[in-house]
């Protein structure tokens, strides 16, 4: 089929491979092969009901209109109480857009500030359509990979090195998709030092796996090490992940007037705002009852130490106990060298992944689509028994290769 009738800038991009992964799965488990399925990055549990009762009211009273570009006004109070709340962060109601979804919120940010060849440094393992948004923004990602030695994380000589006067942002994410990786206050604080000699760098913090951690603590905010930055920090989050909200698409962003004021413009160009139904049960997620949250994060806890332990029993496999998010990403190259029954050669975390899906119908993602191999990601938001039957077909699989 000829692509010439679509622009350069999309061109460039790729469908997210962990939707590719996913279809290719599906399109097997329709061919009749049993699939377990560990690709998936969202969680398994439905939305609480006090969250669906809240969109159904809002429904009933009519909230079925278009509603302030910003979002309304229930909505941004909600989080700005949420950000007090929970990081100590003091934000106003005009310092804030909801959008649809956090993925919206971080492409919209990047076209309102890219210009042509302007740099994004991208700590890498990453999640994946950060490179991808860049580029259909005209960015340029500059992806910096942080070797597992260094817990997965950017190191302040790494941030040093990579900042050009062309650097446009600075991406955050703790805790990490796909690493689990989170950043203490004292990390924060010195990549903080090293953004202070340039000024030109914005940061953007991708929030949304925050309340996913398994070590018992909150998660520290960039913005609480660093509070002089304020004003070239973006912080992104979104209901998705914490409240098991991912089809109701609501993210949000909140940082100086100059970059909120131009996503409102552009967004009320482009989508107009977000879902008034969804925007009502966001509000009622942030607002009501939290035990859901601890209650989530405990059955991902249990999975997580299962599936760890799991994992790092079979010879030629290792993962780092992931602080956060509901990953595991596993190193494997252990198995990189070895050969199939078949006598095919295992070169990369791509041909491992592969292996894994035909032979035992364990479907994942390789680690070349995060930027750090050789891996290979494992989504933990799917049942324990699936899990376990995950592991032990893996194990099998491992155990046949030579
Ligand atoms: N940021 C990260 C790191 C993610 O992993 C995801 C979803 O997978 C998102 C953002 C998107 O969140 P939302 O559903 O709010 O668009």
């Amino acid at each position: 089929m000829s692509t010439s009738r679509i622009a350069e800038r999309v061109r460039r991009i790729k469908p997210s491979p962990s939707t590719s992964a996913a279809d290719r799965a599906n399109e097997l488990r329709r061919q009749g092969k049993s699939i377990v399925n560990l690709v998936v990055g969202e969680p398994d549990f439905d939305t609480p009901a006090h969250i669906r009762q809240a969109a159904a009211l809002a429904m009933d009273k009519g909230a079925t209109r278009y509603t302030l570009m910003a979002g309304t006004v229930e909505l941004r109070q909600a989080i700005v109480a949420k950000l007090e709340r929970d990081s100590g962060l003091h934000y106003a109601m005009n310092e804030i857009i909801a959008t649809s979804g956090a993925k919206s919120a971080i492409y919209s940010a990047f076209s309102i500030t890219l210009e042509p060849g302007d740099e994004v440094i991208i700590p890498a393992p990453y999640w994946v359509s950060y490179p991808d948004m860049t580029l259909a923004c005209d960015g340029q990602p500059v992806t910096v990979a942080c070797p597992e030695a260094n817990g997965f994380k950017l190191t302040p000589t790494q941030l040093e090195a990579a900042i050009t006067p062309r650097t446009r942002w600075l991406l955050i994410n703790s805790p990490s998709n796909p690493t689990g990786a989170a950043y203490t206050l004292a990390e924060y604080r010195a990549l903080a030092d090293v953004l202070l000699r340039h000024p030109q760098v914005l940061v953007m913090t991708d929030d949304i796996y925050e309340h996913i951690r398994f070590d018992g603590q909150r998660t520290p905010h960039f913005l609480q090490a660093a509070p002089e930055l304020r004003d070239r920090t973006l912080v992104v989050n979104g209901v998705s992940k914490t409240y098991a909200m991912t089809g109701w698409r609501i993210g949000y962003v909140a940082g100086p007037r100059d970059l909120v004021q131009a996503l409102d413009t552009l967004l009320s160009q482009s989508t107009g705002n977000c879902c008034s139904i969804s925007q009502a049960a966001a509000a009622a997620a942030l607002n009501g009852d939290q035990g859901f949250v601890g209650e989530s994060v405990a059955i991902y806890k249990q999975r997580r130490d299962a599936t760890l332990a799991r994992i790092n029993a079979i010879p030629g496999l290792s993962c780092r106990a992931p602080d956060g998010a509901f990953y595991l990403y596993i190193g494997c190259a252990g198995l990189i060298g070895k050969r199939t029954p078949e006598g095919k050669l295992l070169e990369q975390d791509g041909d491992v992944v592969m292996y894994l899906l035909d032979s035992v119908g364990v479907a994942v993602v390789a680690g070349t689509a995060y930027g750090l191999s050789p891996y290979f990601r494992l989504s933990i938001a799917t049942s324990i028994e699936i899990l376990e039957e995950g592991c032990q077909r893996i194990a099998r699989a491992v155990a046949e290769l030579h």
